[in-house]
């Protein structure tokens, strides 16, 4: 499934083939997404001028002139750049055709993405409006994570895989900034000290960072694929995920795997506290 940084990724490199460019036409060959693809709404990029993309939480933002309309890549959708001429493919179920020949083609063999119109306002829309910070912007800090949590008896993990308080810590994030920063997954985020939240919030950061930058220099070209070689290729950098009873990279400990809202978890029992 993309995360935070593959969708990061996309929009960076869609950047250059998009932004100043004008969209010629949008065509859709199957609505059927997790919502129903609304073209009567999406028409109105037609013949408008993309200013910039952005991305919110998973989201990417295609900013027009005549508004904002967002793609989300679901569990499997991928977007490529391509010339107008090519043969659509099975599961290519939208094109963004562009002025200079070239077209935005979205795949989704499981057809979770989405695309909706969200106006002058995106922030507002009902999929954007109740989404935490943004984790690499600066105001999400140690500070936010200790005054969010004084209350809740949830665990830690939980807490930062919640997208209401901040956005794109999926379970392998989640996972990997734990064991960074010695917390404990299970630990009760009302106890946990404001110093090791200023650790736990740099370790996010930092994470997340590192792999955009990897998906950055390891792609080839402009089109992001989910490729399995490249899983296998950030899985052997990872501390604990998906290495059950494998020796801690870190002391002599073994990795532990427990299950947290149907989500594995693995830990290191030595260092992790
Ligand atoms: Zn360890």
């Amino acid at each position: 499934m993309p995360e935070l940084p593959e969708v990061e990724v996309t929009k960076i490199e869609l950047v250059p083939h998009i932004v100043g460019n004008t969209i010629k036409k949008i065509i859709i060959r199957d609505h059927r997404l997790r919502w129903p693809i609304n073209y009567h709404a999406l028409k109105k990029l037609e013949n408008k001028k993309v200013i910039s993309l952005s991305r919110r939480g998973k989201y990417i933002f295609i900013n027009s002139e005549a508004g904002t309309a967002m793609i989300h890549l679901g569990m499997s959708g991928s977007l490529s750049v391509l010339d107008r001429n090519t043969i659509p493919e099975k599961h290519d179920h939208f094109d963004i055709q562009l002025e200079n020949q070239k077209i935005v083609r979205f795949n989704d063999p499981r057809r979770f993405g989405c695309f909706e119109w969200a106006g002058k306002n995106p922030e507002n829309h009902k999929l954007i409006s109740h989404l935490g910070l943004e984790p690499l912007e600066k105001e999400f800090t140690g500070d936010y994570l200790y005054q969010v949590s004084r209350n809740r008896t949830t665990a830690v993990k939980a807490l930062i895989m919640n997208a209401s308080i901040v956005v794109g810590v999926g379970n392998i994030y989640a996972n990997e900034s734990l064991f960074m920063s010695g917390i404990h997954p299970k630990r009760m985020a009302k106890n946990i000290a404001k110093n090791r939240y200023i650790s736990l919030s740099k370790s996010i950061k930092k994470i997340l960072k590192k792999s955009i930058k990897d998906g950055g220099t390891t792609l080839r070209d402009f089109s992001f694929t989910y490729q399995e070689e490249k899983i296998g290729y950030f899985k052997q950098k990872l501390f604990t995920y998906d290495r059950e009873n494998k020796k801690c990279k870190q002391c002599d400990g073994t990795i532990k795997r427990i299950v947290q809202l149907g989500r594995s978890t693995f830990y290191c029992i030595n260092c992790q506290h």
